[in-house]
């Protein structure tokens, strides 16, 4: 059976206030989504500000991406969120956001390498960057899909990240950690050159946070 998440509905809103909280997204940007236990996603809606943002603009859709509860109109990026379903049954929440540094190396087209043990650990390796694909586009989705393989995340070319996980609030964590190593690599470029991790500690660390899943892709 598929992950998915309890009381999908409130944390989806927990993490969706916590996400711009944190300046992980600018105003409406971004977008949170949970599988619940009938296999139906729980997903933000478009363009609602989330410090206004209650339980009841949030929009349940089926695998289909059919509308069957709310009055909202479902985030544009829908098709990212039913892709990664799709592809992946060990994930129960998908985060897209716009963090500044992270969309520093998307715009580059640069992945971000695992430079931190803790990193490793909650991510599964370097951040791999998708090819350019148009907002909205289901192209997007099948793009990230391939990006995420094996990985917690990411990069969406010249628009931001992606992340996905078991819970809300654990894909928030991971997004706000490929945040953080991003804003490092940044800073340490400008020091002098990053040492890499040893070789040995990609592999020794995969798997432990479960990122290890059956590509279905
Ligand atoms: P929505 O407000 O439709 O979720 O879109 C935000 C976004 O980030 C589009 O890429
Ligand atoms: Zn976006």
């Amino acid at each position: 059976m598929a992950a998915f998440v309890e009381d999908a509905a409130n944390a989806v809103l927990a993490a969706a206030k916590d996400m711009l909280a944190r300046g992980l997204v600018e105003g409406t940007a971004g977008n949170i989504s949970a599988r619940t236990e009938d296999g139906n996603l729980c997903i933000t809606p478009s363009s609602i500000d989330y410090a206004a943002m209650t339980l009841e603009d949030l929009v349940t859709v089926d695998p289909a991406g059919k509308v069957i509860a709310g009055t909202r109109s479902p985030s544009s990026e829908l098709a990212l969120h039913l892709a990664c379903y799709a592809a992946y049954d060990d994930i129960g929440s998908v985060i897209h956001s716009h963090p500044v540094h992270a969309t520093m190396f998307a715009v580059t087209h640069e992945p971000i390498p695992s430079c931190i043990d803790e990193f490793s650990i909650f991510v599964g390796g370097e951040v791999r960057v998708t090819e350019y694909a148009a907002s909205g586009t289901p192209e997007l989705g099948s793009q990230a899909v391939a990006a995420l393989k094996d990985r917690g995340a990411a990069l969406i070319a010249n628009h931001g990240m992606v992340a996905v996980g078991p819970t809300p609030d654990k894909v928030l964590h991971i997004t706000a950690l490929v945040e953080r190593s991003a804003h490092i690599l940044w800073g340490a470029r400008l020091i002098g050159a990053p040492h890499p991790l040893p070789d040995d500690v990609n592999a020794n660390f995969a798997g432990v946070y479960g990122f290890m899943r059956t590509y279905k892709g």
